[in-house]
């Protein structure tokens, strides 16, 4: 199915795109998280978001989620991994191996504060993924490492040691791990991952491991790995006041775009954004 405009994010800024972008009649691929966003889930009061004084964070969530519903909205519950610019069209790929199109996009992912390890930018198609599902054929018989931030990563490790050799699990949690299935676990922070054409070794402070492949998985993913050739200033998203990167149909809105880190900066860019969209897709018809 193609889309007129994929908002990838479900915090304020991609939820307030995609209001604007439905009231306009676009057709929307809403990506991201069903639970909406724990940066607004977990603010325990909110007393700076206009016509909502003193409003838990629970509370923004449920009266968003209405919103969405009202105007029939849906969250498709997706990880993006990665979106490449195809001339008039934007593919999106998922880290369940889904492909979408969609002729415009709004990055609205949020900000993390994590770094990319040495090398990973480096190696990142040369061994490094991020990606188990869209990955695992490629290690038929190889040596691989899984970096897991969540216990949900579990089934993407135990999926790699029935095509891999062997595979070494390292979980960056306190939760226990124990699989079914052969593969070694390791509770030591890696450091960086090194190599000459691809990678050959995750390396931890005091040991290292001799391997074909690394995997890190988490729950985002950083902007320039997002979307090859996207014009980044740090890990902020570079924008100008219409949202618009540097890349034709593509705009970014949100904390992922630089300070302050507000709810109405947010929400206020989301629309921005989305307006945007409307003109660059009447442009463009
Ligand atoms: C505890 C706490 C309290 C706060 N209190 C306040 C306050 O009182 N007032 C205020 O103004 N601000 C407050 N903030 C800041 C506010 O939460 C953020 O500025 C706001 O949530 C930013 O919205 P956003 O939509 O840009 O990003 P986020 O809310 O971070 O949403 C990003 C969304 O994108 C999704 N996503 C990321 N990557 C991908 C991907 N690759 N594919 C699909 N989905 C993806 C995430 O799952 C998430 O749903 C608080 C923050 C915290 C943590």
């Amino acid at each position: 199915m193609h889309y007129n405009v994929a908002v990838i994010g479900t915090g304020p800024a991609g939820l307030s795109a995609a209001i604007t972008l439905k009231i306009r009649n676009k057709e929307i691929l809403l990506l991201g998280n069903a639970g909406l966003s724990d940066k607004i889930s977990k603010a325990h009061l909110i007393r700076n978001y206009p016509g909502l004084p003193d409003v838990s964070g629970e509370e923004l969530a449920k009266n968003l989620k209405n919103h969405i519903d009202s105007l029939g909205i849906q969250i498709t519950e997706e990880l993006v991994s990665t979106v490449y610019a195809m001339g008039e069209m934007f593919s999106i790929q998922t880290k369940s191996n889904h492909i979408y199109e969609a002729k415009s996009v709004i990055l609205a992912t949020g900000i993390s504060f994590e770094k990319p390890y040495p090398g990973e930018e480096e190696f990142l198609g040369r061994g490094v993924s991020y990606c188990a599902t869209c990955d695992a054929l490629l290690y038929r018989d190889k040596t691989v490492a899984i970096i897991g931030t969540s216990p949900k990563e579990e089934a993407e490790a135990e999926f790699m040691a029935e095509i891999a050799k062997k595979v070494y699990y390292i979980p960056l949690y306190p939760e226990e791990v124990s699989f079914d299935k052969d593969i070694v676990v390791r509770k030591e922070k890696p450091v960086s991952i090194s190599g000459s054409i691809k990678v050959d070794k995750l390396i931890f402070e005091n040991d290292e491991l001799s391997v074909d492949g690394v995997f890190i998985l988490r729950d985002s993913v950083f902007p320039q790995s997002l979307v090859p050739g996207l014009t980044v200033d740090g890990n902020h998203i570079s924008v100008n006041r219409n949202m618009e990167t540097n890349l034709k149909g593509c705009f970014a809105c949100g904390d992922c775009t630089g300070t302050p880190y507000q709810y109405i900066k947010a929400a206020g860019e989301g629309n921005v954004a989305a307006l945007s969209a409307v003109s660059y897709l009447n442009a463009t018809k």
